[in-house]
């Protein structure tokens, strides 16, 4: 409500101030874009973390740097370009900038919920979700999860309580540290290998490689611009060997690393969009890319590609045993059914309606991880909130809507490729 409030009178300031007007007189889109990217990096001076990539001219960079507005100001500044792009008439717009528009609008309303919350107003998580990321998450009740947890319950060897007897189950498919250089490059490479079969990627794309501790993530990619990534692996728990290929196709191939070199060839390049030279972290940006980076895995490796590539490469490498792996992927891929139950308890837990204790053990219950772990993604919503739903929501949306192009791999890389190449927003996947 108060942003529509703002925004209604920035749209009236706009039309009455010359002076405010003039820059959107010749090509609207181009000026409300560099304004919007001034905005970001400007935020990203008031919030670490808040540009999570920026390859765009250097020179905004540096003037943000040294004179980013105060938060009430970005706000404003959010409400009047968010009202820019409302009185834009839809009429006069080619397929092409339509699309461009709706993208930009929702990565505003993201930078209005952000520097909202910035400025210390509270949103419910759905609520919050809805502003930053263009999706209301539904939130399933706990007991929805005990199902899958029967199901696994019959999976896991032994008897006892089965929190930690799958995690005493997974132990033994942990990478041992020395191994875990080849392993995730063997992984890498054959994610690249599966997704340079289906889609031209960018003639000097690279990526690097590294291994740290002390993170609240499992992986990251870092985006440098012209086609190279950092790609970081966290060893701060161990890696089960399930997690090489998530983590290569995810980070990788087709995820992140493709995903912006191809927006920066396509977008920032080819058109000159530069809205896409930065990426706001908390935006429906992030739920195309943790949602295709996610499914990306499934893509790459189709029904038991992933197992029986694991078992003939990955394993020997790793030293573990090909011939337990059949067992070790069923119970893997089940528990990645429980993934949105991260959801329920990061909403819970960030209202204050469950307390630490009890957001770990349940965690640890419907994550079927060690209290490590559970105290690992904890620490992870306190630090991202709602993002959390971008991976498993995310996942679904982009699943559905890739799979409507039909059973044909051809023809799900082909709508694959749409998605992480053009303005992808939310309601695009509902399609
Ligand atoms: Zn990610």
């Amino acid at each position: 409500m108060t942003s529509c409030l703002a925004g209604l009178a920035a749209a009236v300031a706009l039309l009455a101030t010359p002076a405010m007007a003039a820059p959107f007189e010749d090509s609207g889109l181009d000026a409300i874009a560099k304004d919007f990217v001034r905005l970001t990096l400007e935020a990203g001076e008031r919030e670490p973390g808040y540009v999570d990539a920026y390859y765009g001219p250097q020179d905004l960079a540096d003037a943000a740097k040294a004179a980013p507005r105060e938060i009430p100001a970005l706000r404003q500044e959010a409400d009047r370009l968010a009202a820019a792009l409302a009185a834009m008439d839809a009429k006069t717009l080619t397929p092409d900038e339509a699309r461009r528009r709706a993208f930009l609008q929702g990565q505003v309303k993201a930078a209005q919920t952000r520097l909202a919350m910035m400025a210390g107003e509270k949103f419910d998580f759905q609520t919050e979700a809805q502003g930053l990321f263009g999706v209301r998450p539904p939130l399933k009740p706990l007991s929805a999860y005990d199902p899958i947890l029967a199901k696994i319950d019959k999976l896991a060897p032994g008897k006892g309580e089965l929190g930690p007897r799958v995690d005493a189950f997974n132990a033994r498919y942990v990478i041992p540290a020395d191994r875990l250089k080849p392993v995730m490059e063997a992984a890498i490479a054959e994610c690249k290998a599966r997704t340079q079969a289906h889609i031209a990627l960018p003639k000097n794309e690279r990526f690097d490689l590294s291994f740290v501790t002390k993170k609240p993530w499992g992986g990251y990619n870092w985006y440098k611009g012209d086609a190279h990534s950092l790609i970081e692996v966290n060893t701060d728990l161990p890696i089960p060997i399930s997690r090489a290929v998530n983590l290569g196709c995810h980070e990788g191939y087709p995820g992140h690393h493709v995903l912006n070199a191809l927006l920066e060839e396509h977008l920032t390049k080819g058109k000159g969009w530069i809205e896409f030279s930065v990426y706001p972290l908390y935006s429906p940006q992030s739920l195309i890319a943790e949602g295709s980076a996610n499914y990306g895995v499934t893509l790459a490796f189709p029904g038991p590609e992933k197992l029986a590539f694991e078992r003939r490469v990955l394993y020997p490498l790793a030293g573990l045993d090909p011939a337990t792996a059949a067992a070790y992927d069923a119970v893997a891929t089940a528990t990645a059914d429980l993934a949105s139950a991260q959801n329920t308890i990061a909403a819970a837990y960030l209202s204050g309606k469950m307390d630490k204790e009890t957001a770990i053990a349940n965690l640890s219950k419907y994550g079927l991880s060690s209290r490590a772990k559970a105290e690992k993604s904890l620490s992870f919503i306190e630090g991202y909130r709602s993002y959390v739903i971008n991976y498993n929501l995310g996942q679904d949306m982009v699943r559905a809507h890739v799979e409507r192009a039909g059973p044909s791999q051809d023809a799900r890389w082909k709508r694959m490729e749409a998605v992480i190449s053009q303005p992808t927003t939310p309601a695009d996947l509902a399609k």
